[in-house]
């Protein structure tokens, strides 16, 4: 991946650049994204910028066999971590990401800007949350403990540290603050305030941003498989539960969080949840009278400002907050009919 593969965030590829050619390299960065605006690519934009062996104009050549081997994701000195679980796809016992990673390149290879519901799926653990466990620490600390292949920066990406349990973060502690010379941990995280601050305050922090209308576009159309499905069948769930929670339907309402609830994985409530936190976030710019930045298609102007009309003042605010907590819920395998009803009785209740 070159910089110039990137789509969007000009101004932190700049950064990193301007990092790696100062020669002032953070030992461990923070990557904070929403899911799907380029984290990933952009550390590995970086790294293979950081290891290649004819950088120019602020770019990595592509060419060179450092070049080469980090744009097939086989870079001996660079490593990948991220949560599994025991699967179909493997038989070990305590798998780490070593036991996935053919299926990681893969998923990478053919889409950069894949969700951590993609990333369950290519590994084959839809149904099941994916952890960093201790011995996923044990596995990173012996591979950068060998010498490196390259002259080059060894490193770790680290794809959603706040799935690492405090035993992981301990293990890993040491080697975060101390690291073997010329040792890098990029992590990469969707929800900061779950890393654990141990880890946290250790690192360089890089804001990687929102993506425009356009950039999204250009993701979309690099996707190998559409997912259109989804997203009108969200639209559909959170068109039905608001106008019938603005027209004091309850039952409608309820209906609606059954149907929520009965989607096919715990990956994609969450993710319904997500997208409907996205569409509560659009109606509370329109309250603010903040439509420029609000991202709204003009298909959907009128819906969003019927909606902006009819929600009272803090709706938004609670409705985020609720939904919030129902994801950390279906984390800790709360029935999910329960917390999709319980969430649309608070709508219900707040507006
Ligand atoms: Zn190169």
């Amino acid at each position: 991946m070159r910089f110039s593969d990137i789509i969007g965030n000009r101004t932190v590829a700049e950064a990193m650049v301007s990092m790696a050619d100062s020669g002032r390299v953070a030992h461990a960065v923070l990557l904070y994204e929403n899911e799907g605006c380029g984290a990933l690519p952009l550390a590995l934009a970086y790294l293979q910028y950081l290891n290649c062996e004819h950088r120019s104009g602020g770019d990595s050549c592509g060419q060179c066999p450092s070049c080469r081997q980090m744009e097939k994701l086989i870079h001996p000195d660079v490593h990948f971590v991220f949560p599994v679980n025991k699967g179909p796809k493997t038989t070990d016992d305590k798998p780490t990401s070593e036991s996935y990673v053919k299926y990681w390149r893969e998923l990478a290879l053919a889409d950069p800007y894949f969700s951590e519901a993609d990333l369950q799926k290519a590994i084959g653990i839809e149904s099941k949350n994916g952890l960093i466990a201790v011995a996923e620490a044990k596995s990173i600390i012996n591979k950068l403990s060998l010498a490196p292949v390259y002259d080059g920066y060894k490193a770790v990406i680290f794809y959603l540290p706040e799935k690492m349990n405090q035993e992981t973060a301990n293990r890993l502690l040491k080697m975060v603050e101390e690291p073997p010379q010329k040792t890098l941990f990029l992590f990469i995280t969707h929800a900061p305030e779950k890393v654990l601050q141990t880890i946290f305050s250790r690192c360089q922090n890089i804001r990687v941003m929102p993506l425009t209308k356009e950039e999204q576009q250009l993701v979309k159309a690099r996707r190998p498989v559409v997912e259109d499905d989804d997203a009108n069948q969200f639209m559909e769930l959170f068109f039905d539960l608001m106008n019938a929670v603005t027209s004091r339907d309850l039952m409608g309402a309820l209906e609606c969080g059954e149907s929520i609830a009965a989607l096919d994985s715990r990956e994609k409530q969450k993710a319904f949840c997500n997208f409907a936190a996205d569409c509560i976030r659009k109606i509370f710019m329109l309250q603010q009278n903040l439509q420029q930045i609000a991202d709204i298609s003009e298909e959907e102007f009128a819906f969003y400002a019927d909606m902006a009309a009819k929600c009272p003042k803090g709706f938004c605010v609670k409705t985020i907050a609720n939904i919030e907590k129902v994801v950390s819920m279906i984390d800790r395998n709360v029935s999910s009919k329960i917390l999709f009803c319980d969430l649309v009785n608070r709508m219900f209740m707040n507006i």
